[in-house]
């Protein structure tokens, strides 16, 4: 077996809103975990509220790590999250830096999403279509929690409301003001690559006609919901895919803001429909490889 992705720490995987560990049979983090084994990697998926806020999902990341630790031995991990698993990532990284050695936000909402923006405005929660919204989600919630056979905790608490404010840019400006480990200075510019002795990195995707809505994602439904979604981007219109801005998604070092991917083809969604081009795994393996270099 190739040893270039045994990395010193494990590898610990954060999912997003309304994520999972394995549905029945299906991974959340499809093909990814299996590739990053194949190099050697010690590789944990990891669950946490679906639906709530980042500090609290973050808390339960805390908890979940220190359990983690006892288990393998090792002295830190390195934690990589999908969407707002970077910020319950982020969350967990500024409370206890000496127990994380890294930090990857891949396509996360670090500036805020500006699809939560627009549900904020046009589904608010004291309106009919809001409520609506909420039930909606909380049934999801309810379904894919029941069909989680890769969970095997206690019951993770929803709120509805806690989990959207957690998306919008106004929720994560002022989670940044509390949390701002990571985050660069400058409006698309890079962060600084290590805070409190936590390495931060960050990668991301686009949307792009001609690849990201060809290939297999022609078969792949959640291609068209991102395409659907990113009609509701202004400030970076066109630069989106379709759930998280290119800017937005800025963390630490920069490792690519413009993979033709769209917000779930970077985690190999769906069934590793992918589009033209695309390539989510090499990017997880290299990344374990840069891990690794970096003594981490
Ligand atoms: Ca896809």
């Amino acid at each position: 077996m190739s040893q270039d992705c045994a990395t010193r720490y494990p590898l610990v995987l954060v999912p997003g809103m309304l994520g999972f560990i394995r549905l029945v049979l299906y991974p959340y983090w499809y093909g990814i975990i299996a590739a990053l084994r194949r190099g050697g990697a010690v590789v944990i998926a990891v669950q946490v509220s679906p639906l709530n806020s980042s500090e609290v999902r973050g808390e339960q990341l805390l908890a979940r790590i220190e359990q983690i630790l006892r288990e393998t031995g090792a002295q830190k991990v390195n934690l990589i999250g999908h969407s707002q698993g970077s910020l319950t990532a982020r969350y967990a990284a500024a409370q206890r830096p000496d127990l994380v050695a890294s930090v990857t936000s891949v396509a996360g909402p670090n500036h805020g999403s500006e699809l939560a923006d627009y549900l904020q405005k046009h589904y608010p929660a004291d309106s009919a279509k809001g409520r609506l919204l909420g039930v909606l989600l909380r049934v999801i919630g309810a379904v894919m929690g029941l069909l989680d056979t890769g969970y095997r905790g206690p019951k993770l608490p929803v709120d509805i409301p806690a989990s959207h404010h957690s998306l919008t840019t106004e929720g994560v400006a002022l989670f940044n003001q509390r949390y701002p480990q990571g985050l660069p200075d400058t409006w698309g510019g890079q962060g600084p690559d290590e805070v409190n002795g936590v390495r931060y990195y960050s990668w991301s995707g686009t949307l792009q006609p001609g690849k990201t809505d060809r290939g297999g994602n022609l078969f792949d439904g959640t291609n068209r919901s991102c395409r659907l979604f990113a009609k509701t981007f202004v400030r970076e219109a066109g630069h989106c895919d379709g759930m998280v801005g290119r800017y937005s998604s800025h963390l630490g070092t920069v490792i690519g803001d413009d993979f033709p991917m769209d917000h779930f083809d970077i985690v190999n969604q769906s069934l590793g429909l992918v589009g033209k081009g695309a390539q989510p795994l090499r990017l997880f393996v290299e990344h374990a490889a840069r891990l690794k270099a970096a003594g981490v």
